[in-house]
């Protein structure tokens, strides 16, 4: 039986994890919920780079690295492949493909925060919901502007903004209400292609806001991709079976 590592930070990195036998590891990078009953050993906070990475693949004896970080967690998805070249064992990854703009939709693609905020110019009221990073710039909301920014952690944020601490999934009832309470005009999103939180790109549609999409990082190539994790699955039950 070949050991694994798991890389997670994501719903169906979960669902693979509690799948897994005693033997093999779920790893988080310990910014969300940790669970507490799976059956799989599991381990919580970086390895230090790749190297360290690396290091921890030879230390445990593990056989087959698989990433099943989020689309955007660029760093640990470059470090598992280096570490898993490194250490001689194959890296197979989730790499769930992003949402599809349909008819009605009005996205725009930004690229970084400098192209974002300048695609942001002409609106008053944005619902960012990409994770924090818009919680480092709060000082820098122009005047006509009030921010709604959506992450794990609510916080006070004076009367420009408001930071809501909220995790998905999200429903589409509950995302309709939300955007009818802030009459947003422009939504700003990452494109994760998660289920749990696709019903804003509806209530968008719905209600004419246009959605700025933060351009997805590439990743490196890696020995075995798979876009959904039930394949994942499966061929991991042909490989260790
Ligand atoms: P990142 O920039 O790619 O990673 C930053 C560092 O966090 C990595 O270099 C690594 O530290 C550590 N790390 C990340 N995932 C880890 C894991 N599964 N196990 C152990 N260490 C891990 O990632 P991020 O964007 O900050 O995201 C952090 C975590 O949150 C990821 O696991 C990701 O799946 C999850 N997540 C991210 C997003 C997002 O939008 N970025 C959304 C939902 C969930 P060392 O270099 O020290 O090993």
């Amino acid at each position: 039986m070949k050991r694994i590592l798991l890389l997670g930070g994501i719903g169906e990195a979960l669902a693979l994890a509690r799948r897994l036998g005693a033997e093999h590891i779920y790893s988080l990078a310990g910014l969300g919920k940790v669970p507490e009953d799976l059956t799989c050993q599991m381990r919580v906070g970086g390895f230090g780079g790749a190297e360290g990475l690396a290091d921890f693949i030879h230390r445990e004896g593990i056989e087959l690295l698989v990433d099943a970080t989020h689309p955007y967690a660029a760093q640990i998805s470059r470090n598992a492949a280096r570490a898993a070249a490194q250490a001689g064992i194959p890296c197979w990854a989730l790499r769930r493909p992003g949402w599809m703009a349909s008819a009605g939709d009005d996205w725009r693609e930004v690229f970084d925060w400098p192209s974002l905020i300048a695609a942001l110019a002409p609106f008053q009221r944005p619902l960012f919901t990409l994770g924090r990073e818009p919680l480092e710039h709060l000082h820098e909301i122009p005047a006509h502007q009030h921010w709604t920014v959506r992450c794990l952690q609510g916080q006070p944020a004076g009367e420009r903004a408001e930071v809501i601490g909220a995790r998905g999934p999200f429903s589409l009832e509950d995302e309709r209400a939300l955007f009818a309470r802030l009459n947003c005009d422009v939504l700003v999103s990452k494109n994760s292609g998660s289920a749990a939180t696709e019903h804003k790109l509806q209530i968008a549609r719905e209600r004419g806001v246009p959605v700025l999409v933060l351009q997805r990082p590439s990743l490196p190539a890696v020995d075995r991709e798979f876009s959904e994790a039930e394949a994942l699955w499966q061929a991991l039950q042909v490989a260790n079976p």
